[in-house]
């Protein structure tokens, strides 16, 4: 028995009063103790009868850098999955994978290099919080579902992980975010849903023209139109607004008149966006380039001047190879799946 991989039939499991579950549960996700022996308030007998385990990943390996941490985890079928802890000034991020892999393609990312192997489940996708949480001893009050997959690809997984995320951790919705490549029918999905819908929305644009955009994210399905469509009349609660992600790469995306397009066609949202540019972070295995600084910060003044909030992510983890894009590829490149 597993707490995390029966957590919503450990009552029929069990078969013990809700109330001893709710203590089962306080002492691992809440004091972060999985030794049973030393959850005092459970009667004696009880304690060593109880045959369960805490955990659904084994930690591979980590390697921290000055700003962010960087775990491998293995799951129990053998595959590697990673999370990224960031530390901002006055809390921590967790960026969380939810699939083996990534169906969508994306040209500048590794995560995608060998297609999709499998949906992750929403207990590998707490145990990827649970675990570091517990180990590090601290309270992580920020998730990005950023790491390996698209989320809304695995959406009742992800579902059910929030609603842990939210029970057991304490975490708050406005601190918990969905990145999304786009796909129309997801958003659509996400907007009929007052649950997920209430969580932070980003979307990963990255391209001004269908045509690029298919060429960069070449597995998304909707155009651009239908997308700005769909998130024009999205749920926001009051001083809520959508990121758009927009990862600049040298020479593909990111020259003046990209800025002019991109600006047109956010310029019907920018009261409920704002937009999140991302320098393209290198690596070995694809051939895309860093954008040069100053395209960078002239990219960001042309939308600023026209009134379209807008921010630069120099992304933290880029020497431990744990930045936006880089995810997983040192070992599902060199392993057989
Ligand atoms: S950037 Fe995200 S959606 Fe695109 S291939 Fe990588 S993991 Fe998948």
């Amino acid at each position: 028995m597993n707490l995390l991989k029966d957590y919503f039939e450990l009552e029929n499991i069990l078969n013990i009063e809700q109330y001893r579950i709710s203590q089962i549960k306080s002492w691992a996700f809440k004091k972060k103790i999985t030794d049973i022996s030393k959850m005092s308030d459970l009667p004696k007998t009880f304690r060593e009868n109880l045959n369960l385990e805490f955990h659904v990943l084994e930690l591979d390996s980590y390697t921290p850098s000055k700003d962010s941490t960087k775990y491998v985890f293995k799951t129990k079928d053998g595959y590697f999955i990673e999370s990224v802890l960031i530390k901002e000034k006055d809390h921590f991020t967790l960026c969380v994978s939810t699939q083996i892999g990534c169906a969508v393609g994306c040209k500048f990312c590794v995560s995608a290099l060998n297609g999709l192997v499998r949906n992750l489940g929403f207990d590998e996708i707490v145990d990827q919080y649970f675990y570091i949480s517990k180990k590090e001893n601290i309270f992580i009050r920020n998730i990005v579902f950023m790491g390996m997959g698209e989320p809304l690809a695995n959406f009742e997984h992800l579902k059910k992980a929030c609603f842990i995320f939210l029970k057991e951790f304490g975490l708050s919705k406005r601190h918990l975010t969905i990145s999304t490549s786009g796909y129309t029918n997801y958003i659509r999905k996400l907007k009929s849903d007052s649950f997920m819908n209430s969580l932070n929305l980003a979307i990963s644009l990255n391209a001004t023209f269908d045509e690029l955009r298919q060429h960069l994210m070449p597995n998304v399905m909707g155009s651009l139109k239908e997308l700005i469509k769909e998130l024009s009349n999205y749920p926001l609660a009051p001083r809520r607004r959508i990121t758009i992600e927009y990862v600049l790469i040298d020479g593909v995306n990111d020259s003046l008149e990209d800025t002019k397009r991109l600006f047109n066609i956010l310029k019907a949202l920018k009261h409920k966006i704002k937009l999140n540019l991302i320098p393209y972070n290198p690596n070995p295995f694809i051939d895309f380039k860093r954008p040069k600084e100053k395209n960078v910060y002239a990219f960001q003044e042309y939308l600023l001047k026209n009134d379209i909030s807008c921010t630069i992510r120099w992304s933290k983890g880029l020497e431990t190879g744990a930045a936006c894009g880089n995810l997983s590829y040192k070992k599902m490149i060199s392993s057989d799946l």
